[in-house]
């Protein structure tokens, strides 16, 4: 799943946490739930040399942040949902690293993450994986919003 959708889910996620801590391990976790539903994705591979790559990164981690502030910004609890926000990227963030980088712990980190993303569905096309996408989102946009 591409960025946006995780930080969503991870800031609803953290509305509903009592601390940072619980919230940064239940963002973690509904980065590897998303995963499992079918979806598509811009990126197979992140190559840190490749302008393409990056541009990519940084527009939809742009959306994600834009849309996030914007959707917290009076949240009396935004720091503990900046938490949770924080633990749904860092398994991309990790792969990022894996893919760039040579390490032994992270490339294991990548094998199951990567296996995650085809438990029971293919990665599908845009227009098909599109929907999930959106579905996801505008289902944390409600609990961050209510
Ligand atoms: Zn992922």
């Amino acid at each position: 799943m591409v960025l946006t959708p995780h930080m969503l889910v991870g800031a609803a996620v953290g509305t509903q946490a009592p601390n940072v801590w619980v919230a940064f391990l239940f963002g973690l976790i509904s980065h590897y739930l998303i995963d499992v539903l079918p979806h598509w994705d811009y990126l197979n591979k992140f190559e840190i040399t490749n302008y393409k790559h990056l541009i990519k990164v940084f527009l939809d981690l742009t959306i994600g942040i834009v849309l996030i502030l914007f959707l917290i910004w009076f949240e009396p609890q935004r720091i503990i949902i900046l938490a949770a926000v924080f633990g749904s990227l860092l398994p991309d963030f990790l792969n990022g690293i894996s893919m760039n980088f040579n390490s032994k712990w992270l490339r294991f980190h990548f094998q199951i993450h990567y296996k995650i993303h085809f438990l029971f569905f293919n990665i599908l096309s845009f227009w098909q994986g599109i929907f999930p996408t959106i579905i996801v989102s505008l289902a944390a946009i409600w609990v961050l919003i209510l």
